[in-house]
């Protein structure tokens, strides 16, 4: 069996040790006799696996009891709607453009009331976080919107935008569980888990009890109030079993390394082999403002289109996979999540130096 380094932005990358306990438990979890595949939502057995599950998260970020944990499903694009559908009591919202998904979550807020872009890095490709220490803010504001790491880019945002006491909402699909959060700072932070925790299908939501509301317009769909899903403790339809469990395993996985303050350390050494390798070479370099670098996803071009195609070709026959950016950005991507291991990205620089020296 032979395991290539995935650098894909997501799905991504596993921990091998949690993909081998599941592979263990695959046929018979823990004495059931059945896969968590297969039994009951309503299960004793379940209701220990995500009751564990939460648990788990709650330590490891440190979540205050005024906030709730919701398992939804319908991936981070459905919280694009669901956001706005909860949050919206003004009717207006204000967001700051940083990237794709930021702008794709605004769109969608339109449709539901007023939706404002304070502030947007649009006009440099979405290389950089713009200042947002004095945003325009609207005095009848629901919310702020950020989407804390920008996927596609490789940007992150290391100071939180002054919200002048409006709530703070953060897509934080691509770097929850990187490093330490503190969840206090925000009324809603949510992300799908296919990026840095678990497999496609469940989407985790962290809400200030004080904003789930039971005033929502009747035209709300049920399955998107977030009432519905926490006075149901996430159950109120058939949740992605096996995706809650999987989170689960991985959230055990954090919490044996030591959690996300030593999981920070080891991103932080990652991302310095590479940007150091980047920032020192004569044929590739990073492509955003070096302060708003993300420590996940790190774009990286040659000068030529040419030579980007055969460092993929060459990168990939030689086991580093998914290095292609993305399609609005060109060039190259390597998303370097939790489960990636330093070797991993120690071994995509020697071969990045290789190919450097090969082609001259
Ligand atoms: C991938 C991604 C999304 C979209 O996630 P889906 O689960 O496919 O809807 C949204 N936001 C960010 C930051 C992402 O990285």
């Amino acid at each position: 069996m032979a395991r290539v380094y995935n650098f894909s932005a997501g799905p991504s990358m596993l921990p091998e040790a949690v993909l081998k306990q599941a592979a263990a438990e695959m046929l018979d979890y823990q004495g059931s006799g059945q896969s968590v595949m297969e039994m009951s939502h309503r299960s004793k057995v379940f209701d220990n696996i995500i009751k564990e599950a939460e648990k788990d998260l709650r330590d490891l970020l440190n979540i205050p009891d005024n906030y709730k944990v919701l398992f939804l499903q319908g991936g981070a694009s459905q919280q694009f709607a669901a956001v706005p559908m909860n949050l919206m009591k003004n009717g207006v919202a204000d967001y700051i453009i940083t990237g794709q998904w930021a702008k794709k979550a605004y769109e969608e807020a339109k449709k539901y009331g007023k939706a404002v872009a304070v502030a947007s890095s649009a006009d440099e490709t979405f290389s950089y976080i713009p200042d947002c220490s004095d945003l325009p803010i609207d005095d009848d504001a629901d919310y702020v919107y950020i989407c804390h790491n920008n996927t596609i880019y490789g940007t992150s945002f290391k100071t939180l935008p002054n919200t002048k006491g409006k709530i703070l909402v953060a897509d934080m699909s691509s770097d929850i569980l990187s490093q330490p959060v503190n969840v206090s700072d925000y009324g809603l932070i949510y992300f799908g888990v296919q990026k840095n925790v678990g497999p496609a299908g469940v989407v985790i939501a962290i809400i200030r009890e004080d904003l789930i509301r039971d005033d929502l317009p009747e035209s709300v769909p049920t399955m998107l109030k977030y009432k519905t899903q926490a006075d149901a403790e996430s159950l109120y339809n058939t949740p992605n079993c096996w995706g809650i469990y999987m989170c689960g395993l991985v959230f055990k996985w954090l919490k044996s390394l030591g959690g996300l303050e030593q999981m920070q350390k080891i991103n932080e050494k990652k991302a310095g082999i590479l940007y150091n390798f980047l920032d020192n070479s004569k044929m590739f370099r990073g492509t955003v403002r070096k302060e708003d670098r993300s420590l996940m996803n790190v774009p990286f071009v040659t000068d030529s289109e040419e030579l980007n195609a055969k460092f993929i070709k060459e990168a990939t026959e030689a086991g580093f996979v998914n290095l292609k950016g993305h399609r609005s950005v060109g060039g190259m991507r390597a998303s370097i999540y939790n489960a990636m291991p330093v070797e991993g990205v120690e071994k995509l620089v020697e071969f990045m130096k290789e190919f450097e020296a090969n082609n001259q």
